[in-house]
Order: structure tokens, then sequence, then C-alpha cells
């Protein structure tokens, strides 16, 4: 029966899941440090009859199901961590913990998976291997990249990958799908500046920082409007300048914090190279020396076009075309999900958390944010036909 995704089998008992996600939501945990979420998640998974394989990417869990015989193998990815924010809100899950939050839904991907998961398993209509991916620090730690490093796909070979985002501002339920390049790569530079520290009334004796550093800054915006394809997409920012102390003191020092991305892996090494060359010109025209630590961070996240384009299909299947855009923007957020894309084919998309004048309208990152336990729905049932397609049996029984 098609509409049983919704209307039974999984919208009776998704009451369970609504409280997970909250019990989640009350006890936050960062990056690495989700052992309280991750053994919780392997208990689950194990009570349902996965293969419970821990300790890929320190706190991250995988559950394995196999049915029939294929060799294909799908993976679907959640992340588990919080964020070191004070939660505003005051609501009967609101953090337990000061200063931790989930204030970027992840507690709501991970009930969402796990509903899918326990409905799967009591629905095992398919043929093949599903991983279930519980990732650990997604904001910015690289769990993704140390599961990987852990063996991920070398213990649990995937044809294929998937994970989903909530987005605020988007009407609740909406899916939103883009081919290709959708997150941005993100990469962290600090620029120090050494000069001559000297009197403020004497500036012909000192190497000013502050003059050259202000004009660093200036320079820098030459970057995306002069270099850059004005087609392509590009992003420089300083955000954070730091130099002296009193206003009649010229200090030796002065440190620029920049934050670089980039949708095209060219214009990222054409952005690298640019700010390497411009600071150091300007920094010798300024008569101080400049050093340019680069700290390359998440890559572009890639969605390849064939899973793209399954996923879509299964989502227009399972709501109609309406609650569906098949081709949305790209963001200049990045994602750690890229580098399992970069092993994998697969597809990372967005379920609208609540349109505009709408609780969750409210942007992640904000202490005002909460999950809307509405998408747990819609997205579980996404995942239990998205299982059922990938890995449909040859002669699928009706
Ligand atoms: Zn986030
Ligand atoms: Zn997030």
């Amino acid at each position: 029966m098609e509409t049983a995704y919704l209307a039974h089998s999984l919208s009776d008992r998704i009451g369970e899941f609504i409280q997970i996600r909250r019990d989640l939501h009350e006890q936050p945990e960062l990056a690495f440090q989700e052992h309280r979420t991750s053994e919780f998640v392997a208990q689950k998974l194990q009570s349902w009859g996965y293969q419970v394989h821990r300790g890929l990417g320190k706190t991250g869990v995988v559950g394995t199901l196999q049915r029939g015989h294929s060799h294909r193998s799908m993976g679907i990815r959640a992340d588990m961590d919080a964020l070191p924010i004070q939660e505003r809100n005051t609501l009967p899950w609101t953090s337990q913990r000061p200063g931790l939050m989930h204030a970027c839904g992840h507690d709501g991907h991970t009930a969402t998976l796990l509903a899918a998961a326990k409905f799967i398993a009591q629905n095992p209509a398919f043929d093949g291997t599903l991983n279930l991916i519980f990732q650990p620090a997604e904001e910015g730690a690289g769990g993704a990249v140390q599961m990987i490093a852990d063996g991920l796909f070398q213990h649990h070979p995937c044809d294929a990958v998937f994970a989903l985002h909530n987005m605020p501002g988007i009407e609740a339920g909406h899916f939103v799908f883009r081919s290709g390049p959708t997150m941005a790569s993100s990469d962290d530079v600090t620029i120090t500046l050494q000069g001559a520290g000297g009197h403020g009334a004497m500036p012909h004796k000192a190497a000013d920082t502050v003059v050259a550093a202000a004009s660093i800054v200036m320079a820098l915006q030459t970057i995306v409007s002069r270099n850059v394809d004005p087609l392509k997409t590009a992003v420089v920012t300083v955000g954070a300048l730091h130099a002296g102390q009193a206003n009649n003191v010229i200090p030796d020092q002065a440190r620029l914090e920049l934050s670089v991305r980039a949708l095209d892996p060219a214009v990222r090494q054409l952005l690298k190279d640019r700010i390497l060359e411009l600071v150091q010109l300007q920094a010798a025209s300024y008569q101080v020396q400049a050093q340019v630590d680069w700290r390359p961070g998440y890559s572009v996240l890639v969605n390849s076009e064939r899973e793209t384009a399954l996923a879509c299909q299964v989502a227009v299947e399972l709501l109609g075309p309406g609650r569906v855009t098949p081709r949305g923007e790209a963001i200049t957020a990045s994602e750690d999900f890229a580098f399992m894309l970069e092993q994998v084919p697969g597809c990372y998309f967005f379920v609208g958390n609540g349109g505009p004048g709408t609780p969750g309208a409210c942007s992640v990152h904000n202490p005002g944010y909460d999950f809307n336990d509405d998408l747990i729905e819609p997205g579980a049932a996404f995942w239990v036909r998205l299982v059922h397609t990938y890995l449909k049996p040859a002669q699928s029984e009706s």
C-alpha cells in the first residue's frame, strides 16, 4: 500500500520520536562528546535488529540492516552534535545544559532517522544493505572526515549516500533539492602583520600595522569584485581585525581573521592565490611583514545528478509536486557531508522548518531556534520510501 507510509503505519507512531527529539534537545552535547546521544542511538538500533558499529569518528554510530541477496547498498546520514549557545526558549524541553543548545536541529535529524530506522526494521521490503550513519561533530570539527578516516566506507561500503537538513524560512515539510555544487567550501585564514611600533606622535619612526591592516581589508574587497568571474560565487569576509590599545601608540602587530568561501574548486584556488599575493604586496608597500596562516576547511558540497533526481522523484511521489522544489538555490554556508559526497555519489537536501512569520522561521544558530517536530513524519516517510525505492527487490511482491 503506497499510502501506508504516511496515512497509518508511521504517523500513528510518530509521537514516540517527537518525545525522543525533545529528550535529545534537553541534553545537548558538543562535537565528539555526544556520548549520551550515541549510546541512546546505538541501543535503539540494536533493539530493532540492526548490526551496530560504534567508535567510528569517536562517538559515531553506524546501524546496518541487510536483507535479500543483492550487493547494492546505501547510506543515510544524520548529524548529532549541538552548539555552544545559551538557549533563550522557555519550552518544556528547553536545554538543561547551560551554554549548550541544539540550535541547528541535529536533534531533529537524529530523531527523524531513528523513526525511519524503526519503521524500516519492521517493514524490511528491500534487497541489499542499508547503513544508517549517525555522525558526530558536524559543526566545524569535521566529524564526517573522522568517520571516513576511521574506515566508514571500507567497513560499510555505500553505492550512494543521502542526508537532509532543516531550513528555517521555508514552509514546514517542503523539500528542496539541487543537483551539482550546492554548498560552499569554507577556509579559515589568519593574517598577522608585524611592523615597528612607536609613539603616536612620531609616525615617521614607526611602520604602522593599523594603516597596513586597513589597506589590506579594502584591497581584499577587490578580489571578489575584480578577479572572480562575475557569474561565479565567492565570499571573502574579514570577520575580525585586532590591533593596538591606546590612541597615542602605534602597535607593532595587527591580526585579521578571514572566512573564504566558493562553490567551485577553481574559484577556491583563485581566492587563495590572490589573497596570498595581495597581502604580501600590500604589506610590503607599508614596510610591514605579513604572515598568512591558511587552514582549509570544508569542501564544496556537490550533489550527483542521478541520485538527486531519484531523491527528488521519491519526494514528489510521496508529497506531490507542490511540496517539492527540484532546482533550489546554492547557498554559501558549508557542511561536512561534502566529504562523504567526495567519496560516494549522493544527495544532500533541505526540508523547510517553517515559513516566514512562523516559529520555525527562526534562523539556525540563533538562541531562539527550535527544530519543528512536524518535520519528523514527512522526513521519516521520505527515508523509508527512498530505501524501498533505491534498494527495490528485483521482483517486488504486491
Ligand atoms: Zn549548524
Ligand atoms: Zn546543522
